[in-house]
């Protein structure tokens, strides 16, 4: 038997190792009170042991015919179905280890099956697996501990095209640190050769020359050098946007699955932005405070060693200050964040759902609700704010300790004539410089390290498996043939939703899909259009596994017309042409005409050039449906996909749409999902699901006939019209 488990405690060998194929840990007890108790899966048996050792629960594997998971409430029950028929609950557990649960079940059921145990314990991580620490999100990185070299080496390789700019940023930074410490110097001239002496007025005027040439000179290369930052780190943010889009758009459909669009978007906007401004601010000044530190501590030794190790005494006070409190400032900080973006989501979302809560009466609760996250947020944030006044306050204390000590110390010194006025005041203004780069230097651990995690979490989705396009400029001209050879498929795998699907469609022919909700409708449209690939069996297009046809190809084949079609911000032309650019105005026109578009069209103000609004909200529903019908003949698919393309219109906008239909599917193979069974009897034939397989094919009249499955659905659907008073649809 091969065995293959994919991280996690389950990993184990049978050759010499012991038996336990599976070993998870469950907490809950059959009374829904927490408490541990262990699942063990071995080659023959499953079992459940208690925490004292003592077993629970034992079955041989050969009784048993499958396994499934019973959702609870705050959790689910792993169930044994027995060769004899029976259910037998097996061990209750939380939703936090669900998902274990779910692939240990699916590993019984292989077991059991004889099938080779192939599943995945890995879970997604909420917590860092190193420090622990609660994750920004769900198997996200951890800003700790971030591999920091290891990114800045990678966002420097964007640096590459503009390395002269780089260079030319460095040699600009090092004349800015010497217009900085050049005025305490001059000063320090100023005070011994010339207010002393009360003499030599021009070698007043000379220094204060000097002063104003290097003024005006810091002036120019400090405008410079910004500059160049601004152009050096807005076009590597420019660039690094482009590649994460890029990389984005040829993610596979199951990433977006997972994550919410939120979630998403925000890599390709705040994280970029993240790195975007640690460029601009952060990595300039690494180098201009580090320069200045060091040139600074060079001066203050070369004035008076003596008074300067005094006077710099305050500055590992600041820095331990600064490392110790660095770590829970931040997390305070990231803990507002987070409560801002709950905060964030709340207002969201109730905006959106405004006029539910108006048409409930709920502005109260709602408020409540508002008012919880409002506190929660005010409550991190003054948490976070005082903290971080009392460091700063501490550290400023420091400050005023060494400014304090420099005038103690530099006084004694004068006093003893070990050191000259000049001298004290070029000093203290030396000790004014190091305070500024140390305080920076303390915050930008922290935001270093939280760039360096958005630049991470950019190079992760850079790094994702990307849907496989194969070889672009392999044509394969479709005819329309597509055969379903027992397909499986999940888009969790533990969970399959298509099980085993076998049909051919001819080209042409009109195939409709019907089931009941959840039936595995949708999913099916979604394997033929690739978005997802089949577990297993495979999907054929005129004889030829469609993994071996270039995607882009294959799409460019593919028409889809959506229940809620979505368009884009722009005219109507515009997205009439969408799947064809450069379309000439004869062919929108065409299409427009032929999907009974162009008389609405006509009527409104700007006519084709009407802007149709986000996601086209200033068109009606019927309206958005014939543009889209419109963009799929513009479009000349091979094969077309109709999900539910008539739903909620008028019956006249509905006639006119079923009307552009009829001409959009002439010559094409279809595949149409419709709500209402009676809109499908021009289909050639109809694929009956239910629950993830095919309980009947069959033409219309064949299958009213059969009085099966669809003769149900359809009676049901008509009992249903009655009692809503529409009457059984024509
Ligand atoms: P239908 O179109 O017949 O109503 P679907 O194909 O949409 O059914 O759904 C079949 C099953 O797959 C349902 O149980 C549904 O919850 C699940 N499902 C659909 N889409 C997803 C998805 N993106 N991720 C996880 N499960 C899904």
């Amino acid at each position: 038997m091969s065995i293959r488990v994919e991280e996690g405690q389950g990993e184990r060998s049978l050759a010499g190792g012991p038996a336990h194929l599976i070993e998870l840990e469950a907490d809950f007890l059959d009374d829904g009170r927490f408490g541990r108790r262990s699942l063990e899966v071995e080659a023959e048996y499953v079992r459940v042991v208690e925490a004292n050792g003592a077993m629970a629960f034992q079955m041989p594997i050969q009784e048993i015919k499958g396994a499934r998971n019973e959702p609870l409430v705050g959790g689910g029950r792993l169930e044994i179905v027995t060769r004899k028929g029976d259910i037998i609950p097996v061990i209750s557990y939380s939703l936090t280890v669900a998902a274990k649960f779910s692939e240990a079940a699916r590993g019984i059921e292989q077991l059991a099956k004889g099938e080779p145990l192939s599943i995945n314990l890995k879970v997604e991580r909420l917590r860092c697996a190193k420090c622990n620490r609660l994750l920004p999100e769900k198997d996200g990185v951890c800003p700790a501990c971030v591999n920091r070299g290891k990114t800045l080496m990678r966002i420097s390789r964007f640096l590459l095209p503009y390395k002269w700019f780089a260079i030319a940023l460095a040699a600009l930074s090092l004349t800015t640190t010497l217009n900085n410490l050049v005025p305490p110097y001059i000063q320090g001239k100023l005070i011994g050769e010339v207010f002393e002496k009360k003499t030599h007025l021009p070698t007043l005027w000379s220094f204060i020359g000097v002063w104003f040439g290097i003024a005006v000179l810091g002036t120019a290369v400090n405008i410079t050098r910004d500059r160049l930052v601004a152009k050096l780190a807005g076009n590597i943010a420019g660039d690094l946007r482009a590649a994460v889009y890029r990389a984005v758009e040829f993610l596979q459909l199951n990433f977006f699955d997972k994550k919410q669009v939120g979630a998403i978007s925000s890599r390709v906007t705040s994280d970029t932005d993240r790195v975007w401004g640690f460029l601009v601010d952060g990595l300039p000044y690494l180098l201009l405070n580090g320069l200045t530190l060091i040139g600074v501590i060079v001066f203050l030794l070369v004035i008076q060693p003596i008074m300067a190790l005094i006077i710099l005494i305050p500055v590992p006070l600041v820095v331990a200050i600064g490392i110790k409190f660095w770590r829970p400032m931040s997390q305070m900080f990231h803990r507002v964040g987070q409560k801002w973006a709950r905060f964030h989501i709340h207002l969201n979302e109730s905006l959106h759902g405004i006029r539910v809560v108006k048409a409930f009466a709920k502005e109260d609760t709602e408020f409540a609700k508002f008012q919880q996250r409002n506190h929660e947020l005010r409550d991190a944030g003054v948490r976070a704010d005082s903290h971080w006044f009392t460091i700063f306050g501490a550290m400023m204390f420091c400050t005023t300790m060494g400014t304090i000590l420099c005038w103690a110390v530099g006084g004694y010194f004068i006093t003893q004539g070990r050191l000259s006025l000049s001298q004290f005041w070029m000093m203290q203004a030396y000790l004014g410089l190091v305070y500024g780069p140390l305080q920076w230097f303390a915050q930008v651990n922290n935001w270093f390290s939280r760039a360096m995690a958005g630049a991470d979490r950019i190079f992760e989705i850079m790094d994702m498996d990307k849907e496989s396009y194969g070889d672009p400029g392999k044509k394969f001209p479709i005819r329309g043939e597509v055969k379903f050879e027992n397909v499986r498929f999940g888009y969790d795998k533990s969970n399959p939703v298509l099980k085993g699907i076998a049909f051919t469609a001819a080209p042409g022919e009109m195939i409709g899909l019907v089931g009941k909700s959840g039936a595995g409708k949708s999913t099916t449209i979604n394997l033929i259009c690739r978005f997802y690939e089949p577990d297993a069996g495979s999907i054929k297009i005129d004889g030829i596994d469609y993994k071996d046809i270039a995607l882009q190809d294959l799409r460019n084949q593919i028409g889809i017309v959506l229940q809620e079609p979505f368009l884009f911000n722009g005219t109507i032309a515009d997205n009439i042409a969408y799947g064809k650019p450069g379309a000439s105005f004869d062919e929108i026109l065409a299409a427009s005409k032929a999907a009974n578009a162009h008389n609405f069209i006509l009527g409104k103000p700007d006519g084709y050039d009407s802007m149709v609004g986000e996601k086209g909200s200033k068109l009606s529903g019927g309206e958005r449906q014939r543009v889209s019908i419109a963009r799929a003949i513009l479009h000349d698919p091979r094969i077309l996909i109709l999900d539910e393309a008539t739903s909620s219109v008028d019956v006249e906008t509905e006639k006119q749409i079923q009307e552009a239909i009829g001409r959009l599917i002439k010559g094409r193979t279809t595949f149409a999902i419709a709500h209402r069974l009676s809109t499908l009897r021009n289909a050639s034939r109809l694929v009956v699901l239910e629950k993830g397989e095919i309980a009947e094919i069959g033409t219309h009249e064949e299958l009213m006939e059969k009085k099966g499955v669809f003769y149900k659905l359809v009676e049901t659907q008509t009992a249903i019209n009655e009692i809503i008073g529409i009457g059984a649809g024509g």
